[in-house]
C-alpha cells in the first residue's frame, strides 16, 4: 500500500506497525509514475489521532498518495503540539496556488455555533470556494460536510434534542454509486454530533445525491453531480475507541453524556467495543480514492482550473442548428434517440439530416444504394438493377416509417421519385436519385417530431456550372428561415435556379448544417455523429482515445492536413466566418459534451497539453549533402522545382549549412529513386544524394506550444524511452504542431506512445 507522508510524520510509526505500507518522501521520489496529490484540512482538536486515522484509510489502495496537511492560519491549534503543526502543517497561503487531485475536509468540534461565529469561517470559505478551481473532488465528514453544505448549496444544520452518539445500521438509497461499489446491504458507520441536516433541504437541491442514510441518524452520505463534492454526516474514519474516549472527556467535562449507542457490548462503557464498521470505512475512501480522484482526474494537474470552465463549454444556447449523421437515423431506433435529442433542448429549433447510413458494418448507406441506381447502365439490364436497387431503398424507408411515420404515403413518394428518374439523365439523375435518401429521412423526421418539413431546394441555391453560390443561398436561407422554427431540413442538396437538384460531395450534410446555422445566426452548430467527438488519436491505433474537449479552427485544420479523420473544410467554413462554435456530439452518449471547436480557444486554455496525434505511412526522405547549399537559393529553389515538375509534394523540410533534407510521399518516386536522385545530383552538383522510404510522419497538434517546450521534451522523452528513433524533428512556424518521422515500422507504437504521454493517468 503506497501512501506517501512527510518523513517523520508520526502516522509512520504507528501504520508501519500495523503493517500498513507507508511510503517517505525519499522513497516515493524514485517512482516514475504521477502520485494522487491530496490535501487534508484538519479541523479536529486531536490533531495526530485523525492525521493517523485517515492515513492508515488512505493508504488503503494500490495508488500512489501524496499527503499535504493544512490547518487554517486564522485558528490556533490549542491541542496539537506547535512543533507538530509547523513540522507536517501548511497553511493556506502556502498551497493557494497548488492544484490538488482530492482533498478532505475534516469535522469540527464548532457545531453548536453558527457557521459565522466560528473564527476561521471566512478563511474556510476561501478555502471551499478556492476548492472548486483547484481540487478535483473535495470529501466534507461531519461538520466539514454541514459547512460543505451550508456554503456551497444554502442548506441549513439544526440542533438535535441530544447528541447523537453510537455506531448506527446504514442502508443504500442510491445503489448503483461508485462509491458505495462492494457494500454490504446493511453497514454501520460511527456518528457524534449534536447537530444534523434535513433529507428535505438536500432533495430540494437538484444538482445534489443522496447516497446512504441510516433509519436513526439520519442522511450519511450526499454527492453533487457532477462528482466533485462528497458530503459524509458521519465518521467512519474512526479508530475503535474514538467514540469511547469522546465519551469519557464528555463524562469528565461534567457534560452527564449518554452512553453512545450500539457500541460498547451490552451497552456496557467498561467493556471493550467492538469494532464493525472498519471495512466500510476502508471501501469508501479506497472508492473515493479510485472512481472519485484517480479515474477522473486530468494527468496534468493544472488542467483541474479548467475543470471550473465546464459550465462554460456547456454555455446555455437559444439558438441550435442540429445536424444528423447517417448513422444517428439509420433505423427506426435511432430516429427515436434523435427525436429525444431535439426535444430535450427547446434551443434546437433546426435540424439537418443525413440519409439513414449504416446499421452495422456489412450494411450500405441508403445514399449508395441510390447512386448505384443512378449509375446503372441504360437499357434493360441497367433498368431491371435501378428497380431493384430502388426497391431495396423502398424496403428500408417502408420499415422505419412504418415505426415513425405511419401516416406517410412511402408507395406515393417512390411512384413520384421513378416518375422523375424516368424523366432525368447523366448529372442531374445522379444528383437527383443521391439526394432522395435525405429528403425521405427528413420528411420522416419532420412526421415524427410534428415539426415543419423544409425542401432546401428552394433555400440552397447552385449556379448553372453547379457551384453553390453563396450569396444567393445566405439570403435565401435567411429569408425563409427568418420567421419558422422547429424546422427539419434534408442535407446535401440544394438546386439551380430552375429547380435542378444538385448535391455537395459526399458527405456534405455537414455543409448544408453550417449553411443553416449561420444562416439563423445560431449559437452553436451540433454535429451530432456516432463518435463521442474528436479523438485525440486514432481508434485503430490507440484503444479508446480520450475526446478533445476543445480545440480551434487552425488545430483541426493542421490534423485533417497530418492525416485525421475530420470535419471538411467546406462544412467549417461557412461557421468559422460567422463565428459559431461547432460542437460535435454522439447521439448514442447523448450526456457527454463532445468537442467544441472555436476560433479561438485560448480562453479555454488546454484541458490536455496537446490536442492531438496525427499522421500517416508513406513518406521518404531525400538527403543532400553539399557544402554551403543550406546557404544557396538558388539550389533550394532548383530542387523545389524540380520535385514540383514530377508532381511530388513535400511535406518539409530541414536545412543546415550543408545539408538539406526534404520530406516527400513517396508513392510517387515509386520506382524511379534513382533517376531523381540522379536528376537532384546534378541540378545542384550535390555530393551525396540519399532517398530512403518506409517513412511514416506524426504530427502532435495543441495551441501555443512554442510556450510549452515541455510538450517536446514529453514527445521525445517518451520515444526515447521506448528505443524509438526519430528521422527527423520539425516545428510548424505558427507552434501549433511538432511533427517527426520516424520509421514506418516504428508508426503505430510511436503515436501510442506519445499518446500515453499524454492522456490520463489509467
Ligand atoms: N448521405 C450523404 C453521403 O452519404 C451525405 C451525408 O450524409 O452527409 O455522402
Amino acid at each position: 500500500m503506497p501512501i506517501k507522508v512527510p518523513n517523520n510524520l508520526p502516522a509512520i510509526d504507528i501504520l508501519t506497525r500495523e503493517n500498513v505500507f507507508v511510503m517517505t518522501d525519499t522513497r516515493a521520489m524514485t517512482q516514475d509514475i504521477r502520485p494522487l496529490k491530496i490535501l487534508l484540512l484538519n479541523l479536529m482538536p486531536t490533531k495526530i489521532a485523525t492525521e493517523t486515522q485517515l492515513t492508515r484509510l488512505l493508504g488503503n489502495t494500490p495508488l500512489q498518495i501524496e499527503l499535504e496537511l493544512l490547518q487554517t492560519a486564522t485558528h490556533k491549534a490549542s491541542h496539537t503540539s506547535e512543533e507538530h503543526m509547523i513540522s507536517f502543517y501548511k497553511t493556506f497561503d502556502q498551497v493557494r496556488e497548488n492544484n490538488y487531485d482530492g482533498m478532505i475536509i475534516t469535522g469540527a468540534p464548532v457545531e453548536l455555533m453558527d457557521f459565522e461565529e466560528v473564527d476561521y469561517w471566512d478563511e474556510l470559505c476561501e478555502i471551499m470556494e478556492w476548492t472548486k478551481s483547484h481540487v478535483h473532488s473535495t470529501f466534507h465528514i461531519c461538520w466539514g460536510a454541514q459547512a460543505g453544505l451550508y456554503y456551497h448549496y444554502g442548506i441549513h444544520k439544526h440542533l438535535l434534542p441530544k447528541k447523537l452518539s453510537g455506531v448506527y445500521k446504514h442502508h443504500l438509497d442510491y445503489k448503483k454509486g461508485m462509491l458505495f461499489r462492494g457494500f454490504d446491504d446493511e453497514f454501520y458507520v460511527p456518528h457524534s454530533r449534536n447537530t444534523t441536516v434535513y433529507r428535505e433541504d438536500i432533495e430540494a437541491i437538484p444538482e445534489l445525491k443522496i447516497l446512504c442514510s441510516s433509519d436513526e441518524a439520519g442522511v450519511f452520505c450526499v454527492k453533487s453531480e457532477d462528482d466533485r463534492q462528497i458530503f459524509v454526516t458521519g465518521h467512519s474514519e474512526y479508530d475503535g475507541d474514538t467514540l469511547k474516549n469522546e465519551y469519557e472527556r464528555d463524562v469528565k467535562a461534567g457534560l452527564d453524556p449518554d452512553v453512545p449507542e450500539h457500541y460498547f457490548p451490552d451497552d456496557d462503557p467498561t467493556k471493550e467495543p467492538v469494532v464493525n464498521w472498519r471495512s466500510c470505512a476502508n471501501l469508501i475512501y479506497s472508492n473515493w480514492l479510485n472512481y472519485f480522484v484517480y479515474q477522473s482526474t486530468p494527468y496534468d494537474i493544472h488542467a483541474i482550473q479548467n475543470e471550473e470552465l465546464a459550465p462554460v463549454l456547456q454555455r446555455k444556447s437559444s439558438l441550435t442548428a442540429a445536424k444528423f449523421g447517417g448513422t444517428s437515423l439509420a433505423d427506426a431506433e435511432q430516429f427515436r434517440k434523435v427525436r429525444d435529442i431535439i426535444k430535450s433542448d427547446p434551443a434546437r429549433k433546426y435540424v439537418v439530416v443525413s440519409a439513414p447510413g449504416k446499421r452495422c458494418d456489412d450494411d450500405e448507406k441508403i445514399t449508395d444504394l441510390l447512386i448505384r441506381a443512378a449509375k446503372a447502365p441504360a437499357g434493360e439490364e441497367g433498368r431491371e438493377e435501378r428497380d431493384r436497387l430502388l426497391a431495396q431503398v423502398e424496403k428500408r424507408i417502408h420499415d422505419i416509417a412504418d415505426i415513425v411515420a405511419p401516416e406517410m404515403d412511402v408507395e406515393k413518394i417512390f411512384v413520384e421519385i421513378r416518375e422523375k428518374a424516368d424523366s432525368l439523365e447523366g448529372c442531374a439523375l445522379r444528383d437527383y436519385l443521391a439526394s432522395r435518401g435525405e429528403y425521405l429521412s427528413a420528411r420522416m423526421l419532420a412526421e415524427y417530431t410534428g415539426w415543419t418539413f423544409m425542401d432546401p431546394a428552394g433555400m440552397i441555391r447552385f449556379d448553372d456550372e453547379g457551384r453553390l453560390d453563396r450569396t444567393a443561398t445566405r439570403a435565401l436561407l435567411s429569408s425563409k428561415l427568418r420567421n419558422v422554427e422547429n424546422v427539419v431540413i434534408p442535407g446535401f442538396y440544394g438546386a439551380k435556379e430552375d429547380g435542378t437538384i444538385v448535391t455537395f460531395s459526399r458527405g456534405g450534410s455537414d455543409i448544408t448544417g453550417a449553411l443553416v446555422a449561420s444562416a439563423v445566426k445560431a449559437d452553436v452548430y451540433e454535429n451530432w455523429t456516432d463518435v463521442p467527438g474528436m479523438l485525440m488519436a486514432d481508434p485503430r491505433i490507440v484503444k479508446d482515445p480520450l475526446t478533445v474537449p476543445v480545440i480551434n479552427y487552425k488545430e483541426l485544420r493542421e490534423l485533417a492536413l497530418r492525416g485525421a479523420n475530420v470535419l471538411h473544410e467546406d462544412a467549417v467554413a461557412p461557421v468559422r466566418r460567422t463565428g459559431i462554435p461547432i460542437n460535435i456530439r454522439s447521439t448514442e452518449q447523448p450526456e457527454l459534451n463532445g468537442t467544441l471547436i472555436v476560433q479561438n480557444a485560448d480562453f479555454y486554455d488546454s484541458v490536455l497539453d496537446i490536442s492531438g496525434i496525427s499522421g500517416s505511412k508513406g513518406y521518404a526522405s531525400i538527403a543532400i549533402d553539399k557544402e554551403g547549399i543550406g546557404r544557396s537559393s538558388g539550389a533550394h529553389q532548383a530542387l523545389m522545382d524540380l520535385l514540383g515538375s514530377r508532381g511530388i509534394q513535400v511535406a518539409g523540410e530541414q536545412i543546415t549549412t550543408d545539408s538539406i533534407s526534404i520530406e516527400v510521399e513517396a508513392r510517387p518516386l515509386r520506382d524511379e529513386i534513382e533517376e531523381i536522385s540522379r536528376e537532384i545530383q546534378h541540378v545542384v552538383d550535390a555530393d551525396d544524394v540519399t532517398i530512403s522510404s518506409g517513412l511514416a510522419t506524426i504530427a502532435v497538434v495543441g495551441r501555443n506550444m512554442a510556450d510549452k517546450s515541455s510538450v517536446a521534451v514529453k514527445v521525445f522523452e517518451a520515444l526515447a524511452n521506448e528505443h524509438i528513433s526519430t528521422r527527423f524533428v520539425d516545428h510548424s512556424a505558427d507552434s501549433i504542431s511538432i511533427q517527426l518521422g520516424v520509421s514506418e515500422s516504428d508508426y503505430k507504437k510511436a503515436i501510442r506512445t506519445i499518446y500515453r504521454q499524454f492522456s490520463l493517468i489509467r
